[in-house]
């Protein structure tokens, strides 16, 4: 266990070294998702005379089971306790260092006053291995890997620390069981996309029949799709048949919804699967008044 010199941690006494694929995984990570994302350093750390270098090697993601929202984000503790556990196993001196965290959904630059108090309550936690907690915020996406801010938490300390930019270093070069963990971080998302997708489905399905009762689910095993069918005649009791799908593309959270006459697709609209989305298919459903200026307007029975 690391005991730092109380009131010696300034920021330069402070190293941190964090390697280059693991700050590009955070922002791929992040740039697929409308809620916050994040994920629990690994690694190690050492004193180099008065100097503490945190090298973090890598993170484990969130877990499958993971609560977010676009304002916050609860792992799942279960699955990064037992992967660590995994990796811990392969290299015996690792160290759960801290964790990172997004804001690019909400706006927000700076910790939250609830990631200032729970960063607190981790680096006390009489788990945590460690005297000192790191946390690193992506405020922002970011294509050039340069938005981010990194701080410390030390234990039994009121105070927490921003680190300055010089104190934090890139390396290149890969952690030696980054592919173990690619590996599983794939299944991981694979898995909560499917839970996912499952709640969205839930609450679409929800919303679509409060306005069309007859609605029907239908999944297609082939293509591994679920989508809704609904019908609706005009004014002039011409058939329209809609369709609501889930994209079937793990790297977008896009639906789709189409528009059909006569089997014929007569408009479609990419749905982005975030909190408006039901505006937007409540938009889309009003074949009349587009309908209307483009097709006949006077039909004689
Ligand atoms: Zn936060």
């Amino acid at each position: 266990m690391l005991i730092p010199q109380r009131g010696s941690i300034d920021n330069s006494s402070i190293k941190i070294y964090l390697r280059k694929n693991c700050l590009i995984r955070m922002y791929e990570t992040i740039e697929k998702s409308h809620n916050e994302e994040g994920g629990k350093l690994i690694g190690r750390v050492s004193q180099n005379g008065s100097q503490i270098q945190v090298h973090i090697d890598s993170f484990l993601d969130s877990g499958p089971g993971i609560e977010h929202s676009a304002t916050h984000i609860i792992p799942d503790g279960i699955y990064q306790e037992s992967l660590f556990r995994v990796c811990e196993s392969f290299d015996p001196n690792l160290e759960h260092l801290g964790s990172w965290h997004s804001h690019h959904c909400n706006g927000l630059q700076e910790l939250s006053g609830g990631d200032i108090s729970g960063y607190k309550k981790n680096v006390n936690n009489s788990n945590y291995n460690l005297d000192i907690f790191v946390a690193i915020l992506l405020p922002k996406l970011s294509r050039n890997y340069h938005d981010y801010r990194f701080y410390i938490f030390l234990r039994n300390s009121e105070r927490y620390y921003e680190i300055d930019s010089e104190d934090i270093e890139i390396i290149d070069g890969f952690y030696k069981l980054e592919s173990l963990i690619l590996q599983v971080e794939k299944n991981s998302f694979k898995r909560r996309r499917t839970q996912e997708q499952y709640l969205l489905a839930k609450e679409d399905e929800h919303h679509l029949k409060r306005i069309y009762p007859n609605i029907k689910c239908f999944i297609d095993e082939k293509k591994d799709l679920l989508f809704w069918r609904w019908e609706k005649k005009d004014y002039w009791n011409t058939q329209f048949r809609y369709e609501y799908t889930f994209n079937n593309d793990t790297s977008r959270w896009e639906g789709r919804i189409i528009l059909m006459k006569n089997n014929q697709v007569t408009k479609e609209q990419k749905i982005v699967l975030d909190n408006f989305r039901f505006n937007k298919i409540n938009s889309f459903n009003n074949p009349i008044s587009k309908l209307g200026n483009n097709s006949m307007n006077f039909r004689f029975i």
